[in-house]
């Protein structure tokens, strides 16, 4: 049998011990990230949510931006949940903040508004089945437009908050709060395919 698949969890800021939790319920091993040489070990890498600006100066800082994107290009999976899915998108609207640009998607962050910066909210998504997912949102953003690669795999009120474009995969809420593990299953097959096609390891 083939050995569960290493993720990293990126450990600079944010929810890491819950991800690394709910990733290891999935079926997955499981280590945090803060350094090029921990990159090199993952079949694949999430980043948490957490305060996006202060993330992209600690990518920088700790020499880790650029791996991330060579390998990402290269095929290994990333998903960004909320912060980390402003990180890696294209553009964030209306502010000149730099992102790693993996994936085309314009975000607008803390998009929801103040009454609701927090709530949980059940969520249709078809990639997972019929039953609704519960969705918790935290100062989240949303996906405001959506390039040609990209495929919306979830809406809130008309809202983007879901998406994926080969192996990146981002959602404005955080599935690492709640008790379904459907999401981090769904990540998983994706680091599953791409270890199968031989994308998934480290050149280095
Ligand atoms: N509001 C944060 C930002 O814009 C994201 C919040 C989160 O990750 N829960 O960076």
């Amino acid at each position: 049998m083939a050995t569960n698949p290493l993720v990293g969890v990126l450990a600079l800021q944010g929810d890491v011990v819950e991800h690394v939790a709910a990733l290891e319920r999935a079926g997955a091993q499981a280590i945090s990230v803060k350094t090029p040489e921990e990159l090199a070990r993952v079949a694949g890498l999430v980043i948490p949510g957490g305060e996006s600006t202060t993330v992209m100066k600690l990518l920088d800082r700790f020499g880790l931006a650029q791996p991330i994107v060579e390998r990402v290009r290269g095929g290994m999976p990333l998903w960004g949940t909320c912060m980390g899915m402003i990180v890696t998108a294209r553009d964030v609207a209306d502010m000149k903040q730099p992102t790693l640009d993996l994936i085309d998607i314009t975000v607008r962050r803390n998009a929801f508004g103040r009454q609701n910066e927090s709530a949980e909210v059940e969520l249709l998504i078809p990639a997972l089945g019929r039953k609704p997912f519960p969705a918790v949102f935290i100062r989240a953003p949303w996906i405001e437009r959506v390039g040609p690669s990209v495929e919306l795999l979830a809406s809130r009120d008309g809202h983007g908050v879901m998406v994926r474009a080969d192996n990146v995969l981002g959602t404005s809420f955080h599935p690492e709060l709640t008790g379904d593990p459907r999401v981090h299953a769904y990540f998983l097959s994706m680091v599953e395919a791409a270890r199968a096609q031989g994308k998934a390891s480290s050149a280095a």
